[in-house]
This record gives C-alpha cells, structure tokens and sequence, in this order.
C-alpha cells in the first residue's frame, strides 16, 4: 500500500493536497467524484497556484472556486 503524505510547504499547496485527498476517499468510497464544474458537469482537480488554493476544469482549463477561503 503506498504512503499518502503531504508534499507542499505552502498553505495553498497544502490545502490543494489536502482537498485532493478528500476527493480521493469520497471517489473510492462513493464511486462519485466531487466537486463537479457547474458549467462542464466533469470534474475539478485541486491545484495551488499563486498562493491560492483552487478546484480546475481541465475540460475547458479555467478555474472554479477557491479551496478553503482564508
Ligand atoms: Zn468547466
């Protein structure tokens, strides 16, 4: 079994890590993934970039909303 552990050294790259996890249980334990995009219905990946945490739509590569607002 392969060790889960927290890679970031930032906020954001911790809370986008943390919200991938969290995706990953619900997906293995729900057979659902969450959060969806609003406007594409696929799903989102977490991503930190520029010191913010956010949910993607790689469908049409724009963010969706902010991962734990501090
Ligand atoms: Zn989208």
């Amino acid at each position: 079994m392969a060790e889960s552990a927290i890679q970031s050294f930032d906020a954001a790259g911790v809370r986008a890590e943390v919200a991938d996890a969290i995706q990953t249980y619900l997906a293995d334990r729900y057979g659902r993934l969450w959060p969806l995009c609003p406007e594409h219905d696929n799903g989102l990946h977490a991503v930190a970039q520029e010191g913010e945490a956010l949910w993607w739509c790689r469908a049409k590569n724009h963010p969706g909303s902010r991962i734990l607002p501090a």
